[in-house]
């Protein structure tokens, strides 16, 4: 879809395009800022994307398009996890060239300090000898090596700012990894992070024989709530749910938040049993709290969770595992949902509520 948009920006519908998306922001008093133009022209130009679903609905319920809703947005939708990602791996390649450089400056540093104790040892070995020729050559080269160690002392100097720097480098660039792979709502992991988990699990598990299971969590019936209440609220309502989840998704696991309404946990060395207890407590956790709208202190009910639950099997790819976890939770929608299905092949374990 991003993709798309760029290509459409700097296509023949351009203008018409920028013109299309600052005459509906207006129409919809929404402030021109950089951000609020970039969600409205991608809006005005795939209505039909994720995105543009999103702020069509926005725009049905009547809500306001605040500076709150434009950074949600843009967090769910912009390619910034790209962008990071590609700043990331530009200062790993910096990083380790500096790291490289500083390994050579050290190495030259000890062979000049070894090649100055050589001629030392040779200066006084000529004393005894008594040679004055030789004598006056080797002083002479002495003292050009003591220079040599001198300058070489500069740089030790120098080397260690810009190791300094390097550390501070990395730390910042340490920073900016965990945001890449943050979800900025509700600050789990986003898809990103899970994907790379997921994929990194399942080696483990293969290699060393464990089970893993995966759960995906979908809130149910959030349409209806986001129609009812309003995008904010139900940000809101997707942080609640995310809290709770976060809660058992302490490593090893990984709790991540997978899309819009959707979650996921990876249970590395779990069976689907021990995964089956935890995801039913966090569901009957998540539907036993009555929700207040924060702003006005009105009662929201509560929200429900659907599960599905999914044991790797021996051999199995994470395209397969994902799919058959999904099959879960539409078994668990389908009937009824507020419940947790396990997939087959470990289906004698599934649990309704
Ligand atoms: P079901 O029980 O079958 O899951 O019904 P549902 O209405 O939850 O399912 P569906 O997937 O059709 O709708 C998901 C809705 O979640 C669509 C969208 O309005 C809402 N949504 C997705 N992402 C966000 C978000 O970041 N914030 C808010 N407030 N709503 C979101
Ligand atoms: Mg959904
Ligand atoms: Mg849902």
């Amino acid at each position: 879809m991003v993709a798309d948009v760029e290509t459409l920006l700097r296509g023949p519908k351009a203008y018409g395009l920028a013109r299309k998306a600052l005459e509906a922001m207006e129409a919809h008093k929404v402030w021109p800022t950089a951000l609020n133009y970039e969600l409205w022209v991608h809006y005005v130009a795939a209505k039909d994307s994720p995105l543009g679903a999103e702020i069509t609905q926005i725009i049905a319920s009547g809500e306001a398009f605040t500076d709150i809703v434009g950074e949600a947005l843009a967090a769910e939708f912009l390619p910034k996890a790209k962008l990071n990602g590609e700043i990331l791996d530009a200062g790993d390649a910096l990083s380790k060239e500096l790291d490289s450089v500083s390994r050579a400056i050290e190495s030259a540093r000890e062979s000049s300090e070894a090649y100055g104790e050589q001629l030392a040892t040779a200066s006084q070995s000529l004393e005894v000898e008594d040679t004055a020729a030789f004598k006056t050559i080797v002083s002479t080269l002495t003292s050009a090596t003591q220079r040599v160690l001198g300058e070489n002392k500069t740089l030790e100097t120098q080397l260690a700012d810009t190791t300094a720097e390097v550390g501070r480098l990395k730390e910042h660039l340490e920073l900016v990894r965990r945001d890449a792979m943050t979800d900025g709502l509700t600050n789990l992991a986003n898809r990103k992070a899970f994907d790379e988990a997921l994929e990194r699990a399942c080696e483990a598990a293969e290699s060393r024989g464990q089970p893993l299971t995966l759960a995906v969590i979908d809130i149910d019936h959030f349409k209806t709530f986001n129609d009812t209440w309003g995008h904010q609220t139900g940000d809101q309502v997707i942080r609640y749910v995310a809290s709770v989840i976060g809660r058992v998704g302490a490593a090893p696991r990984t709790a991540a938040r997978y899309g819009g309404e959707e979650f996921a946990l990876v249970f590395p060395d779990e069976s689907t049993r021990s995964a089956l207890t935890t995801m039913e407590e966090i569901r009957e956790e998540i539907s036993s709290r009555i929700l207040k709208r924060r702003s006005t202190n009105e009662d929201l009910g509560a929200v429900t969770v659907s599960v599905g639950l999914a044991e790797r099997q021996p051999g199995e790819g994470v395209t397969s595992l994902v799919e058959r976890a999904d099959a879960a939770l539409y078994a668990s929608k389908h009937a009824g949902r507020n419940r947790t299905s396990a997939a087959d092949p470990v289906s004698a374990a599934a649990a309704a509520a």
